[in-house]
């Protein structure tokens, strides 16, 4: 094995051993910053989705936009082979105009780094572009209004898996009625529409719900679910 390539193994082996022993070191900016970069992005897609962003930051269609500090559309990789998805924007999320950068965020920057991955790899965003107050249960007709933001996001970067954080996440790309806990653990499929093919998604629990229950079981069962993704992506699986 060459030497970076064991240096890459050691780091993922720390990182899963962080995700498990519940050390919660938050990210500097500067660690974001040295994520993020050198990262080759499709200008193309990269441009469309600023596109996409724009409109959402300009977007009232439903009563939240009123209400927003920041809209929220989400980031990452326009070429990734993984889009993390979730519910809603939070308060901390509102007040940057950024996807998972509170508490829940840092927990799922430690589920990607224990992957081995970064969080500039993947691309994450959720299923409303706008906080609902107080961090409430996304309503059906705000998700009527916005989804079509993220359907076009998933069309552009065209992810080979979708990672879907959480019950409202799972259920709404999954179009059922089920709980996430009989969702998660096996993959399924997202069907972007007609002519488009289906792309595979894992359901799995939403990092906030795995802070208020952080049991060794749970997050045993996220990485889980974490190594089927690697696995079916061909990528390194830590043990
Ligand atoms: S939640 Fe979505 S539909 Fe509602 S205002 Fe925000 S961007 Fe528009």
């Amino acid at each position: 094995m060459k030497d970076t390539d064991m240096k890459k193994v050691i780091r993922q082996h720390a990182e899963m051993e962080n995700f498990f022993t519940g050390g919660f070191a938050v990210r500097t900016h500067k660690d974001q910053q040295e994520q993020t970069g050198g990262h080759q992005a499709n200008p193309q897609a990269a441009a469309e989705l600023e596109k996409i962003a724009e409109e959402i930051r300009a977007c009232c269609k439903c009563g939240l936009g009123s209400a927003r500090t920041n809209a929220v559309p989400g980031e990452g990789n326009p070429n990734a082979r993984i889009m993390f998805v979730g519910e809603g924007p939070g308060a901390e999320e509102d007040a940057q105009g950024r996807p998972f950068v509170g508490r829940a965020g840092q927990l799922l920057d430690k589920i990607i780094a224990a992957m081995g991955l970064k969080r500039s790899d993947v691309f994450i965003a959720n299923i409303l572009k706008c906080r609902p107050p107080g961090n409430r249960d996304p309503r059906p007709e705000e998700i009527v209004n916005c989804i079509g933001y993220l359907q076009r996001q998933i069309e552009l970067i065209e992810p080979e898996i979708i990672v879907a954080l959480g019950a409202h996440a799972a259920r709404t790309l999954l179009d059922t009625n089920k709980l996430i806990g009989q969702l998660r653990g096996r993959f399924h499929e997202y069907c972007p529409g007609l002519g488009r093919p289906a792309v595979k998604l894992m359901a799995t629990y939403h990092p906030a719900y795995l802070l208020r229950n952080y049991s060794k079981d749970n997050r045993l069962r996220v990485w889980e679910d974490m190594k089927e993704v690697l696995d079916m992506l061909g990528l390194p699986v830590p043990q």
